[in-house]
């Protein structure tokens, strides 16, 4: 090997050197194919010092051109194939950003200063109970107080998260439209340690008619949810699927806005108008109300179409839209079922990761930054 080696700066007389070979065959017209030009060396070359200038020398010279040729390609190869499996799904997130590294939460001394964060979308069936329950239930597991607030006359917060909506003592209504009613006779703790839930039911849709007639009729919510501010860290409102005015008081009363949005063509309509409802409240009476964020739910990766609406949702809302998407998977029904959050229920599905993943994103934008 080491003669082999340093043949081209010492050995002039015997064969040809490195230099000599390619000037003379590197250097003519077959320059780009030097593979094709090795085999008579190889064949013709021995160890004996034949006179033929090519003979002897070109056994020597070839092999650490060769060897450095096929080392070169070797190492970039290997790596060729891992950009399409693991390399772009560890690194490109599904929304075809980069997906940061996002900061472990640390845990809280103290609590209370609440951020008030509202799930909105007039739209049903996009995922605004499911990622309540689930987005509070991480946060309460990395140590943050939550109190869940259901705003909806369905219900479904209540009922995913174990209550009957039949057996309720009191529920938001009473503390809307009864004053004598306080904070503490209508939260109920959950499942998960650390998240309290205001439970609605049935009810809540006659507070949207009797509401109406009141003075600052806009600003209930925001009143009654005032006392709480101090005792929590986030305070995630479920809104109803509508524009009216129980959805417009959860606007008045927060800091941000969460829109999750199905991955579904038909999701995109409509937000636009979602998007003026909050413009107005911002301008007419709540001047710090902004979108914290734009939420892919219901995703599925193995279809062109989510692809494509995910395209268009970054397309339309940049760095607004999470890096986190939620996709489609059936254990989110189970665990309604089950009337507990997915990080209990199926504490290390792939879901549960996906909302523990929204809930370090969405306090590294809001809560801890
Ligand atoms: P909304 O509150 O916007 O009406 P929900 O959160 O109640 O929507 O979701 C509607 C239905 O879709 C529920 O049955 C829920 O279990 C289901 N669901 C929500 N998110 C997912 C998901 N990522 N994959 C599959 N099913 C989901
Ligand atoms: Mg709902």
């Amino acid at each position: 090997m080491p003669r082999g080696l340093d043949v081209g700066s010492s050995k002039p007389q015997r064969g040809i050197s490195v230099n000599d070979f390619s000037a003379g065959f590197l250097g003519s017209s077959a320059s780009e194919i030097p593979p094709l030009v090795r085999p008579p060396f190889v064949t013709g070359a021995s160890k004996d010092g034949s006179t033929s200038p090519a003979g002897e020398q070109t056994v020597t010279e070839p092999i650490p051109f060769r060897t450095t040729v096929v080392a070169e390609p070797e190492p970039e190869r290997e790596p060729d194939p891992d950009p399409g499996d693991t390399e772009t799904t560890a690194e490109i997130g599904a929304t075809g950003r980069p997906f940061p590294v996002l900061p472990e939460p640390q845990p809280l001394t103290t609590h209370g200063n609440a951020r008030i964060i509202s799930m909105c979308n007039q739209k049903g069936g996009v995922g605004k109970t499911t990622t309540t329950i689930n987005l509070g239930a991480s946060l309460a597991e990395y140590g943050r107080k939550v109190l869940l607030v259901d705003f909806d006359p369905q219900g479904s917060l209540s009922v995913g998260l174990g209550l009957n909506p039949h057996d309720m003592e009191a529920s938001i209504y009473n503390l809307l439209m009864d004053r004598e009613t306080s904070l503490d006779d209508v939260i109920v703790p959950t499942v998960v340690p650390g998240m309290d839930l205001l439970p609605s039911n049935i009810d809540l849709s006659a507070a949207e008619v009797q509401l109406v007639h009141e003075v600052a009729r806009e600003q209930t919510l925001q009143r009654v949810l005032a006392p709480a501010i101090s005792k929590y860290d986030v305070i995630l409102i479920d809104c109803q699927p509508s524009l009216g005015l129980l959805t417009v008081n959860a606007l008045t009363a927060s800091d941000s806005v969460i829109v999750p949005l199905e991955c579904e063509y038909f999701a995109l309509r409509g937000v636009a108008l979602l998007k003026t409802t909050i413009d107005k409240v911002r301008e007419r009476l709540n001047p710090k109300l902004k979108i914290e964020g734009v939420l892919g739910t219901m995703y599925d990766g193995r279809t062109l179409h989510s692809r494509e609406v995910m395209e268009r949702l970054v397309q339309a809302w940049g760095d607004t839209v999470f890096h986190t998407v939620i996709r489609r998977t059936i254990k989110f029904s189970d665990s309604t079922v089950a009337g507990e959050p997915i990080t209990t229920y199926a504490s290390t599905s792939s879901g549960a990761d996906s909302y523990r993943s929204l809930a370090k994103e969405v306090l590294a934008r809001c809560l801890d930054a």
